[in-house]
């Protein structure tokens, strides 16, 4: 009696076993769907940045090289020259620390200090 009780239970927890390694399966082909698709509007994006800075160029006389001090300097702007600009929080003139990607402060609505448009993206 005891066996089959044992082998019921073990039935019972390789199913459970079986079904959550079917869901794992899932999620992780829903995560490469995703990341194709991010990879995808990444790609398109940097066309579309590429596009725009050659229509720049063209009718602003702008060069490569100014594209490039500017980068530098963006990415410098955080004190690390790491190839990106890392937003930090900022304090807000009522104390509090406001959260890097607000628009404005989170405890008493004042506009974040010291945010450009990209800063909130
Ligand atoms: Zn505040």
């Amino acid at each position: 009696m005891y066996d089959l009780v044992q082998r019921k239970q073990l039935k019972s927890t390789r199913q459970s076993v079986g079904l959550v390694a079917d869901e794992t399966q899932r999620q992780a082909r829903r995560a490469d769907v995703a990341l194709e698709n991010l990879e995808m509007r990444l790609e398109s994006l940097i066309t579309a940045n590429e596009a725009m800075w050659q229509l720049l160029c063209e009718t602003t006389g702008l060069t490569d090289a100014h594209l490039a001090h500017r980068f530098s300097e963006l990415d410098r702007s955080d004190g690390r020259e790491d190839g990106k600009k890392q937003v930090r929080a900022n304090p807000c003139t009522c104390g509090a620390m406001v959260n890097a990607r607000l628009t404005n402060c989170q405890f008493c609505g004042a506009p974040a200090p010291d945010r450009s448009f990209f800063d909130t993206i």
